[in-house]
């Protein structure tokens, strides 16, 4: 059978497979098996690539290839496996980074390409063409017009760049490494001058107005100095949005990849990470409030905001963990807000065991999830199924809020800025517009975290101040730990 066929046969079964896994990942039930297929189809569709050809590939270059996929596949899974789960949105923004790293260099290798292709003699300021010459018989581009193929390069180029700093900026951020936003002055025209600018530099180049290969150094560190500009002022709250956004990013960066090549697997894993990034920043666009061109042409969280709102004045009470077990066991209905504190303390099991004890006693009792509780989209939700929470007992944001009102109490255990009311009371606040649970509405709440600390958002929470909350301090698995004990001996 024709080489080209199987080829083609395989990368129709990754691309098959990618769409599966996709829709499996939607799922916590299905999400391992939908990962691991996709893996196999991925692994399928590299192997398929490096190894099914007509042409002659030098002995060096397998082992170059292998060499590589070694000592990256040692080094991300190690990672992994060794990562903590609240490291993990930190891990993946590193990841989308490499993968936007990946884009990039492959454009700047196939531009070489081209002009190896244009003119025996290469005179350029930075010559790659020995590195193209060697990897000429892998990834041999598709019939392609030049003009299309130089502008998939020249777009993989920008986009993979700009995901790649700007990933870098995002770990930072989550990280605390970069704690505060950065906004140089105007900084919004300046982003916006900047990326027409890469527009207009990009076009240029393929269309031939700016020849030689210094001029794409030049683009390249243009869209990382972008990428870095782009990230460093988003502020407040809004981070989930960016993550998502750069993810989107570097989706496209692989998809020209997949143009330039004609790889199948290529173009529909880059389409499918492209569109469902997409798809998943306009869900967050939609859970934070804010519109997407603020995204892409400003950063928001600004002004004042970046000052972290208004001073609180007022008094907070404590509540001890024998109280605020006698208050749960007479309870009718208590709704429990998980956050990022949540996974720190790693307390799910312990809150899945408050949750059956409280059941047993005849209380209703159900979780309140916020779309950007945590540090990563479906962080709670990954937490929560970890310990074996039925995924019935998980309410979305928008079904569970009228519910407080009717709530005899809510316990927030590790969560902060999704139940700020400053999102809804105060202008200048960063978080101003976003959605939240709305727990004071509730009959009484409980706050558990270990200190008067703010969130993510850097600013305070009146809601600590509100004369129907009292606050439970501590680490959430030792707070949780004492207030089961005691409903245990009630
Ligand atoms: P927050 O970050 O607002 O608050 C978490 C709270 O948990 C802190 O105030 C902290 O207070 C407390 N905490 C930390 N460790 C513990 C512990 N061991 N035990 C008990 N409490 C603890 O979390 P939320 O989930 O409310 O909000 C998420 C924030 O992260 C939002 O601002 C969101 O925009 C942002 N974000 C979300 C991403 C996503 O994709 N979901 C990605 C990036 C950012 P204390 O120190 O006093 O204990």
């Amino acid at each position: 059978m024709n080489t080209q066929y199987i080829l083609d046969l395989i990368y129709l079964i990754g691309s098959v497979t990618f769409v599966i896994g996709l829709k499996m990942l939607s799922h916590p039930d299905t999400a391992r098996r939908g990962n691991l297929i996709a893996c196999f189809g991925m692994t399928l569709a590299i192997l398929g690539t490096i190894f099914i050809h007509d042409d002659e590939v030098k002995p060096i270059i397998y082992t170059l290839i292998l060499v590589a996929i070694g000592i990256g596949t040692v080094a991300g899974w190690m990672t992994a496996k060794k990562v903590q789960m609240t490291k993990m949105p930190e891990l993946v923004s590193i990841f989308n980074g490499m993968g936007g790293a990946c884009a990039a260099l492959i454009s700047l290798i196939e531009f070489q390409h081209m002009s190896l292709e244009k003119t025996e003699n290469s005179n350029q300021l930075f010559d790659l063409s020995k590195l193209a010459e060697l990897f000429g018989n892998i990834g041999k581009h598709a019939e392609m017009n030049p003009t299309a193929k130089m502008s998939m390069i020249m777009a993989g180029l920008v986009i993979g760049s700009v995901s790649f700093a700007g990933s870098i900026i995002a770990w930072a951020k989550l990280n605390g490494t970069l704690n505060k936003p950065i906004r140089l002055p105007k900084y919004n025209i300046l982003n916006t001058v900047i990326m027409i600018g890469l527009f207009v530099y990009a076009f240029c180049i393929v269309n031939g107005n700016a020849e030689g290969g210094m001029h794409v150094y030049l683009l390249f560190a243009a869209s990382l100095i972008y990428g870095v500009l782009f990230v460093l002022p988003i502020g407040g709250a809004d981070m989930p949005v960016v993550i998502s956004l750069l993810n989107s990013f570097t989706g496209l960066a692989a998809a020209c990849g997949g143009f330039m090549y004609g790889n199948k697997a290529m173009l529909t894993g880059g389409i499918l990470v492209g569109s469902a990034g997409t798809l998943l920043t306009l869900v967050m666009c939609k859970a934070m409030n804010r519109p997407l061109y603020s995204v892409i042409f400003g950063a928001f969280g600004g002004g004042a905001a970046a000052a972290g709102g208004r001073e609180l004045t007022g008094s907070i009470k404590e509540i001890s963990p024998s109280d605020a077990a006698v208050l749960m066991n007479y309870s009718k209905k208590v709704i429990i807000v998980p956050g990022y504190g949540l996974a720190v303390a790693q307390a799910q099991h312990i809150i899945h065991e408050l949750e059956l004890i409280l059941e047993e006693r005849g209380v209703e009792v159900k979780y309140a999830i916020h779309p950007v509780a945590g540090r990563m989209p479906g962080h709670m939700n990954v937490l929560l199924a970890e310990a074996n929470v039925s995924y019935d007992k998980l309410s979305e944001m928008e079904e569970i809020n009228p519910e407080f009102a009717t709530t005899d109490v809510v316990l927030v255990v590790g969560a902060n800025d999704v139940v700020n009311p400053a999102a809804h009371n105060d202008p200048a606040s960063p978080i101003f517009g976003m959605p939240i649970l709305d727990v004071e509405n509730a009959k009484n709440i409980i706050v558990n975290k270990r200190s008067m600390n703010a969130g993510y958002a850097g600013i305070e929470n009146e809601l600590f101040y509100n004369p129907k909350n009292s606050m439970l301090f501590g680490d959430a698995k030792a707070a949780l730990s004492k207030l089961v004990a005691e409903l245990k001996g009630m």
